[in-house]
């Protein structure tokens, strides 16, 4: 059994998980010179992305030669781009800055291993229009767009995202609301990509406004990496047109506690004062957040930011990918260090999304040890062992002989 106290988060001795929790300001790094109004104004972010590999040599001066062969060859791929204002939070002096790897491409991307996929969750195979997925009975996901803020290098839709094949999504979205519409069993329509906040107000208005007309949309969410990538497109406008189409969702995506900034939780503020919950996605990253304490920290300044920790992605089988998967075994650590230890709320589900179309199975420690004739063996996140008795066949016993919250007497 786990000793729970090999993970070093029991009491902070070293100030790092505290350290990590701090917020601050992203800065204007190399932009300095940048009026303010230009660097607040998310359309300037988008436009002075870095995109190139000269860019990146120029801004970036210990870029490796790792990272350099990596960015010649992502266009091919997954194109790169980077806000100026997420730039500026990857510490030049730190080949592993966790920033720095979320989206700094690196060579060993266009290495595939043989369990590799362009697809791995399967999710053209249960595409029945274009860019529409229906792989769970009451819920669609509706790709709308293929540009993002940034591009993250694990991308599980690199197949689709920032690439220079454009696809052309709007042509599709007539296919996609008729779809939703012939379907009545369809009551939550989730809204990615891509990040549909990207799209200007307007546009976003129509969009959310076809998908609430349908009688049988119940629930609306987005997923996006827009507050953690550009906050700065989180504007009182932007919150005034998501306001008006309740009960909406939204997800962001974060991974490490880095990237909640002074200015990232101050988008999450203004979305959660326009009464939308707020949950978050992170991805198991090898060397980023496959450690407890930079989870742990990374949870609790979430729920800070009011943003409650919804699933931890087990890194998809996404061709070039190997060099940041960290093992199953690392995410069961991670879940182990949450779970009794911080606050339920803080605590993800953490997923596998079934490689070839098989949806998101939840995996765990396991914390029933066995099931034995009439008891099931439970241990807590302490690692102490209870009983608790239920007959084999699952009838439940009669109420005087249950115990929920005592170890039984030997
Ligand atoms: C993740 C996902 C959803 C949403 O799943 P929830 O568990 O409801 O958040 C819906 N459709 C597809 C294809 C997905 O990958
Ligand atoms: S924000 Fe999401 S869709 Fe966009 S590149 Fe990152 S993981 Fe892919």
């Amino acid at each position: 059994m786990a000793n729970p106290d090999s993970h070093g988060v029991g009491e902070d001795e070293d100030g790092r998980g505290a350290a990590l929790k701090q917020f601050v300001s992203a800065g204007r790094g190399r932009w300095g010179d940048v009026p303010e109004a230009s660097w607040n104004d998310w359309r300037w972010q988008l436009r002075n992305r870095i995109s190139t590999p000269d860019q990146l040599a120029r801004l970036l001066p210990t870029l490796t030669p790792e990272e350099a062969a990596g960015a010649r060859l992502a266009q091919r791929r997954l194109a790169v781009g980077i806000t100026p204002y997420f730039f500026s939070l990857i510490d030049p002096a730190d080949p592993w800055c966790p920033i720095r790897r979320q989206v700094v491409p690196r060579v060993e991307e266009t290495h595939t291993a043989p369990w590799e996929m362009r697809d791995p969750c399967g999710e053209e195979a249960h595409s029945p229009v274009p860019g529409l997925v229906h792989r769970y009975p009451d819920r669609v996901l509706l790709l709308a767009t293929d540009r993002c803020a940034a591009y993250c290098r694990y991308c599980t839709r690199s197949r689709l995202v920032g690439s220079a094949a454009a696809h052309n999504f709007q042509a599709h979205l007539t296919a996609q609301l008729d779809y939703i519409r012939q379907h009545t069993e369809v009551r939550d329509v989730l809204l990615s990509g891509g990040d549909p906040l990207l799209f200007a107000d307007r546009k976003l208005d129509r969009l959310l406004a076809a998908v609430r007309a349908i009688r049988h949309v119940e629930l609306v969410r987005i997923g996006t990496r827009v507050p953690i990538f550009l906050p700065q497109r989180v504007t009182p406008g932007l919150c005034a047109v998501l306001k008006r189409h309740h009960p909406l969702f939204v997800s962001i995506h974060s991974n490490h506690p880095r990237e909640l900034t002074l200015e990232a939780r101050a988008a999450l503020e203004r979305l959660a004062d326009a009464g939308i919950p707020l949950g978050n996605q992170s991805v198991l990253l090898r060397g980023v957040n496959d450690d407890p304490e930079v989870m742990k920290a990374h949870v609790q300044k979430l729920l800070m930011c009011r943003v409650r920790p919804y699933y931890l992605y087990q890194c998809d089988l996404i061709h070039g990918s190997a060099h940041l998967r960290a093992s199953v075994r690392r995410g069961l650590e991670v879940m182990e260090a949450l779970r009794g230890h911080t606050t339920g709320y803080a605590v993800p589900t953490y997923v596998i999304d079934a490689p070839g179309g098989g949806g998101k199975v939840p995996i765990g420690p396991d914390y029933v040890l066995s099931r034995n004739g009439d008891r099931l063996v439970l241990r807590n996140h302490e690692g102490r062992v209870f009983e608790y008795p239920e007959a084999s066949d699952g009838t439940p016993l009669p109420a005087a002989s249950r115990c929920i919250h005592e170890p039984l007497p030997a």
